[in-house]
Formats: C-alpha cells, structure tokens, sequence
C-alpha cells in the first residue's frame, strides 16, 4: 500500500510506501505520540476546569476548621470571664456584708452619741439585686455587677463621710466634757456649802465662795477635769491653793491644802492627785475649799461635785 501526498507547494507529488518498515515505524511514532500529546491535553484542561472547585472545597474545609478552633477559644475565654464574673460576685458580697456591718457600727455610735437620727442616717440601704440575679446571658451579669460596684463605692463615700462626721463631733463632745468639772476632788464629806454663812472666825456674815469638804490631812486631792495648772503656792487665806485652767470658761481651785504635787505649767487629767489635804490658811480644821468659777464669775460648785461622767 502506498499513500501519496500532493502539496500546492511542491511539484512532484511524495510517495509514502507503507510497505516499508521504517517508515511505518515513523508513522506510528507520530500517531502515538498524537494520542500521548491529545491524553495530555485532555488531562491538563480537566485539571484547570475542575482544580477551582477543589480549592474552594479545600479552602472551606479549613475555614471550618479555623470556625471551630476559635470556637473552641472563645469558650476557654467565656469560661474565664465566668470564673472572674463568679470571683467579683463573692468580693462584692463580701464588700456588701462589711458595709453592713458599718452600718451596724455607726447606728450603734449614734446611739451612744445620743445624736440626732436625722443628722446621721446609717439605715439608708442599698438596692438589692444584682449578685444573686444570674441570667442565662453571660453578658448580663457584669452589667449588673458593675451597677453594684457603682452603689457599693458610692454607698461607702457616704458613711465614710458621715463616720467621718460622727467622730469629730464624739471627739468633740469627748472633749467637752473631759474639760467641764465633775464630781468630788476628794473623798470627803461636805462641812459647808456655797452662799451666805456666818464667817467661821468672825461671826459675821459672810459670802462663802464654794464649798468645804471635810478630809483627814495628806488625802489625795484630784483634779476634777482636764487643764492647765495656772497657780500653785500659797495665796493669802488660802494657804497652799491650786487653780487649774479648763480652757472653756472653767477655772477650779483647791485650797488649805498641806502639800501641793504639781507645778504651775503643768497639765493634768481628770483625776491626777494635785495636793494632799491639810488646814494651811484661813482654816479651822483639816478640809478642802473647793471653788469652781464660769467666765470669770465665781459659781456655786454643788450641781458639779454631785454630777457623773
Ligand atoms: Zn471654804
């Protein structure tokens, strides 16, 4: 068999002898290498038309898989901010019984201060809520903790204020009255009050400017409220006399004393011994003369020797 092969080109037609060997050879070389080069053609274009669908199959299947690992944070960081949500409820439950408790304490000042329930009010409470109401939302509860917290800080600015307040005035009224005379100077009885009297020595009458209180010689004599001792020594009639200054007014003086135990400068507390008994002056017998004087006007001392603090 022969094929031959005329082209426009070339003259003399070309003859192909298929019955010879080489180039059948030839000619199936090309027509397997046809069929290779066809296969693979075939192969690369199926490859490009199908390789966007596996791609984006393959992309999705790692997004799920990114989705579920963040899922799987989100959890862990949910859980944690429970955990902390859990731990901030019981400190603010804490915080709450301790402010309570302040109210508890400072009602208990006011009463003892016998001040007035208006001015320091500790029984204002809180509203209630907030801890113990677990919604399903884990995004609920801070918002009502943090609302908490706010009347919490603001609940304890006011009774640190009005704690505040109380002290300075119990420490006032503390001072008040560690300052105002009271009580005996001695232990004693009283021999001769305050007011008009016959004087002891000239029979006359006479103004008698505080009070006896009779006492064997060398009884302690005490202070009968916090001062500053003005005078220690002798004063005409007096004989060894104490004066101490209160600060508010007060002014004491312990007279015919048999021996004196402080200096003039010195300062003393409400029952300090001052002196020792005696009969120094113009006196009949051992007792102490006991004065109390007011804003420089001397006052009887009676309603003060009988008080208590
Ligand atoms: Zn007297």
């Amino acid at each position: 068999m022969q094929i031959i092969l005329v082209s426009r080109t070339k003259k003399v037609p070309k003859t192909l002898d298929l019955a010879d060997r080489r180039l059948r050879y030839r000619l199936l070389g090309v027509a397997v290498g046809a069929v290779v080069g066809c296969a693979g053609f075939g192969a690369l274009v199926a490859l490009a038309l199908a390789s966007p669908r596996d791609g984006a199959i393959a992309e999705i299947g790692q997004l799920h898989k990114q989705v579920a690992q963040q899922n799987a944070q989100l959890a862990d960081v949910r859980k944690d901010a429970q955990r902390e949500v859990d731990a901030l409820a019981i400190k603010l439950g804490q915080l709450q019984a301790q402010s309570t408790r302040l109210n508890a304490l400072g009602e208990r000042l006011t009463q003892v201060g016998k001040l007035d329930d208006g001015e320091f009010n500790f029984d204002e409470q809180p509203p209630v809520g907030g801890v113990e109401d677990t919604s399903d939302s884990p995004y609920a509860l801070p918002q009502t903790l943090d609302k908490s917290i706010d009347v919490l800080a603001k609940q304890f600015d006011r009774q640190q204020a009005q704690l505040s307040a109380l002290q300075s005035f119990l420490l006032d009224a503390k001072i008040e009255s560690n300052l105002k005379p009271t009580g005996m100077p001695l232990d004693g009885y009283i021999s001769s009050y305050f007011g008009g009297r016959p004087d002891p020595f000239s029979g006359h009458a006479a103004h008698h400017t505080g009070i006896d209180i009779a006492a064997p010689t060398g009884t302690p004599v005490q202070a009968v409220a916090e001062g500053m001792v003005t005078y220690a020594g002798i004063r005409n009639g007096y004989g060894n006399v104490v004066e101490i200054d209160h600060g508010n007014g007060y002014m004491t003086r312990y007279a015919h004393n048999s021996q004196l135990e402080v200096h003039p400068g010195q300062r003393v507390h409400i029952g300090d011994v001052i002196a020792k008994a005696g009969s120094t002056g113009r006196s009949t017998g051992s007792h102490l003369h006991f004065e109390v004087w007011y804003d420089g006007r001397v006052v009887n001392p009676l309603a003060y020797v009988k008080s208590h603090r």
